[in-house]
């Protein structure tokens, strides 16, 4: 085995696997299920953590997400997405403050991000795998996305297309991160703005809540650090203008949505206390 990043050969045990490809079901993004994970390896020069999986498991993994239907749960939420998203484009557009351009997202879901986008301004592109999110993107917000594989869709560009790329919580499904990373920086322009969200596996959470972090599921193939992130941005040769914390919005209702999922008596309790109608529309 050879790290996605660096490759080195050299690794470290994280944690032990509970899952194979048999156990995995259809899954949705906002999945709160219990933590189930493939054995977890660290990289001993780069710091990434990846998940070791063989072919089956990776076929399960994206006929699941392709046909994986409604996600009620996400749509729920819809309203604190999008102000999330105008919260995120506010930042972008103070690095094209008199002109903008194309933009586009990979993994984009229903479309929530690339709409705020569109009415700032942008001329959006946007791809996603699952056929249920292609379709309703096109029904909610009338984009008409790309829906099929990333790497595939994105070389069917021309070079130098984009001034912006958008990749949020999106690098961490993919077995081969580098090929896109490499992909991207070809496809945007010069001085162009790749922006891109994963959460971090050496977070003070992260180290809090251990194998319970939310981020340990079983379609995250990769967990990165600011290290390796930086590492595997600048193989594609990126240069990193910031780092920042990406804030997000949510309802306490999708709160205690998540809190349910956890397999420990006072999380599911605060959980069972949320997760109700009565908290749907606050923010937090
Ligand atoms: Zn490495």
């Amino acid at each position: 085995m050879q790290c996605i990043v660096c490759t080195s050969e050299h690794f470290s045990e994280f944690y032990k696997t509970n899952v194979t490809a048999k156990d995995l079901k259809r899954y949705q993004i906002t999945e709160n299920t219990p933590r189930f994970y493939g054995a977890m390896l660290k990289c001993r020069l780069c710091g990434v953590v990846s998940i070791t999986f063989d072919t089956p498991y990776l076929t399960k993994l994206l006929t699941n997400y392709k046909h994986s239907g409604q996600d009620v749960v996400y749509i729920a939420e819809e309203q604190q997405r999008r102000r999330t998203a105008r919260n995120l484009l506010k930042k972008i557009n103070t690095f094209f403050p008199d002109r903008k351009g194309k933009l586009l997202e990979l993994g984009c879901y229903i479309g929530s991000f690339l709409f705020e986008a569109k009415c700032s301004g942008w001329e959006v592109y946007g791809i996603d795998l699952s056929h249920w999110a292609a379709r309703e993107a096109q029904r909610r917000y009338n984009l008409s996305i790309h829906n099929g594989d990333a790497i595939q869709t994105l070389a069917q560009f021309s070079d130098h297309s984009f001034e912006v790329i958008v990749a949020l919580d999106f690098i961490e499904h993919l077995p081969k991160p580098q090929e896109l990373i490499d992909l991207l920086h070809k496809k945007l322009k010069p001085g162009g703005l790749f922006i891109i969200t994963t959460p971090d596996i050496n977070s003070i959470t992260a180290r809090l809540f251990g194998k319970q972090w939310y981020a340990i599921v079983p379609s995250h193939l990769h967990y990165f650090s600011k290290s390796s992130i930086r590492y595997l941005l600048e193989n594609g040769g990126f240069t990193i203008t910031q780092y920042k914390y990406h804030t997000r919005y949510f309802s306490l209702w999708y709160l205690g949505y998540r809190l349910s999922g956890f397999s420990f008596p006072l999380a599911r309790f605060l959980g069972g206390i949320f997760n109700s109608e009565f908290f749907n529309q606050r923010n937090v």
